[in-house]
């Protein structure tokens, strides 16, 4: 009989281009586990929404492994306390998964590793969440990148792993093994359809119809010029490094500004990794201490999509309706929250991740912190989105706005010259305070 051994899914929801599922079927007999954390289920910024996506991600995934002859085996505890119980009650010598690179990810991989090691069981991780391992990548003088050309045009010349077909069919489980439940959770917002069917799907027509045209269309969030496989790719339901080769196959510029989004994503999750303190500090100890404002009532009404600036309340109106903003518009408004209002970047980097069903933690900390001028690469302090030009060039009919906007729109909050001269007068004072040498 050969020996099972676990495949341990957690935010790579598929079977297509999955190394972990391809060395358990080299090793012997895989048995698919889903473990519910406890520690991530508590997280206060788990919405229904957000609860719901993944689980009619796993109910996908459990629908293919059925199709496929097996089954994907749900608990919910503590994976580091669970899986050392379940290696050894169904025999396994080894558990294969995709390494996380996200720091709770990281510590929970190895606390499990430490678990499995002290009853004699092998943890192996395995690259596949990313083209290339975070925080790998280096300069010649040693240092993880901190610009995105150079790291972009290093990451292209490296050797790619060529994408892993999904098996055919897959041992069923032993006999008796209780496949457990996995909740049916009600979402506040119609979802996307879930599954690796349909982000394969997606991607297809994506590239077939709109990814020519992608470097002409990508920024005006009327057209359907973008992928929307945001919400796929944050759980792994789509594999990063099939939608980058499909990409190359297609060829153009099109597809050559895709990859460079694609390789963006690379590049944030690169930093969180080498710089994990980022996840609340800024990359750029410039900004240590900015005097943000407290303003209870103007992060209400940016949330709300009240400002009276009609991109950003579109923007924060399409994000509570749909759980998608579209790129151009999350760096207006979060540029708007951050520089207009003075707002500090971590609150609105909260209530993005609260609502997007792409919400990812190292993309959503990168992106607030270029956006607000302290993170990897960001624009000077003193370039500043113009809520109403940049409407004036991205949504020129109004489409946008319309779509997302019913009512007619309220005054707006505050003067867009003012504020721009308030931001600029508080960030100049702050940058030459922390340029001024400490006098002892
Ligand atoms: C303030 C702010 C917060 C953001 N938060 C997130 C987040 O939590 N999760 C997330 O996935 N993206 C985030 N982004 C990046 C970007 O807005 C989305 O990835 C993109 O809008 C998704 O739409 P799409 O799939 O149609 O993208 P496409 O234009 O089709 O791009 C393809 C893929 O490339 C990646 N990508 C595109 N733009 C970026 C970018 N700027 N940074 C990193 N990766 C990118 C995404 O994985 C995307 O699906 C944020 C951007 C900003 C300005």
């Amino acid at each position: 009989m050969t020996t099972p051994v676990i495949v341990w899914h957690r935010e790579d929801l598929r079977l297509h281009d999955h190394p972990a599922l391809d060395a358990g079927l080299l090793e012997g007999a895989p048995l698919p586990l889903l473990i519910l954390d406890e520690q991530l289920l508590a997280r206060a910024d788990l919405t229904p929404r957000c609860q719901a996506w993944f689980m009619q991600n796993a109910a996908a995934l459990r629908q293919q492994y059925r199709r496929l002859g097996s089954e994907l085996v749900v608990r919910q505890g503590r994976p580091e306390r669970l899986l050392p119980e379940l290696a050894q009650s169904w025999g396994v010598r080894a558990v294969h998964f995709l390494q996380s690179h996200t720091p709770y990810g990281l510590q929970r991989d190895r606390q499990v590793a430490a678990a499995l090691r002290t009853v004699g069981i092998r943890a192996e991780a395995h690259d596949g969440l990313y083209l290339h391992r975070p925080g790998t990548l280096r300069t010649d003088g040693g240092e993880p990148y901190r610009v995105y050309t150079p790291f972009m045009k290093r990451l292209r010349l490296l050797p790619r792993a060529v994408p892993l077909a999904t098996p055919g069919r897959l041992p069923p489980l032993p006999v008796g093994l209780p496949p457990g439940e996995l909740p049916e959770l009600k979402s506040d917002i119609p979802l996307p359809l879930a599954g690796e069917a349909a982000a394969l799907a997606q991607l297809q027509t994506f590239v077939s119809q709109h990814l020519q045209r992608y470097h002409q269309t990508r920024n005006f969030p009327a057209k359907p010029g973008t992928s929307r496989l945001s919400p796929y790719l944050t759980l792994g339901v789509l594999s990063a490094r099939l939608a980058y080769h499909l990409a190359e196959l297609a060829g153009g510029e099109g597809a050559q500004v895709w990859q460079n989004e694609l390789i963006w994503r690379e590049f944030q999750a690169h930093l969180l990794a080498s710089y994990p303190d980022t996840l609340e500090s800024p990359l750029n100890p410039r900004w240590q201490g900015f005097p943000w404002r407290d303003e209870a009532e103007a992060l209400a009404a940016w949330r709300t999509g009240q400002t009276g600036y009609p991109v950003v309340d579109a923007g924060m109106l399409e994000l509570a309706a749909t759980g998608y903003m579209h790129n151009r518009v999350r760096m207006v408004t979060a540029s708007f929250l951050t520089k207009h209002l003075l707002i500090d970047w971590r609150q609105g980097e909260r209530i993005f991740k609260a609502l997007l069903l792409d919400g990812d933690t190292a993309q959503n900390v990168g992106n607030w912190q270029w956006t607000a001028g302290c993170g990897a690469d960001a624009a000077p302090y003193f370039r500043i989105f113009n809520p109403l030009l940049q409407a004036a060039k991205f949504d020129p009919d109004g489409a946008y706005v319309r779509r997302w906007r019913s009512e007619p729109g309220l005054p707006p909050m505050i003067d867009q010259a003012a504020a721009r001269a308030r931001y600029l007068e508080v960030a100049q004072a702050h940058l030459q305070r922390a340029e001024s040498p400490v006098i002892m």
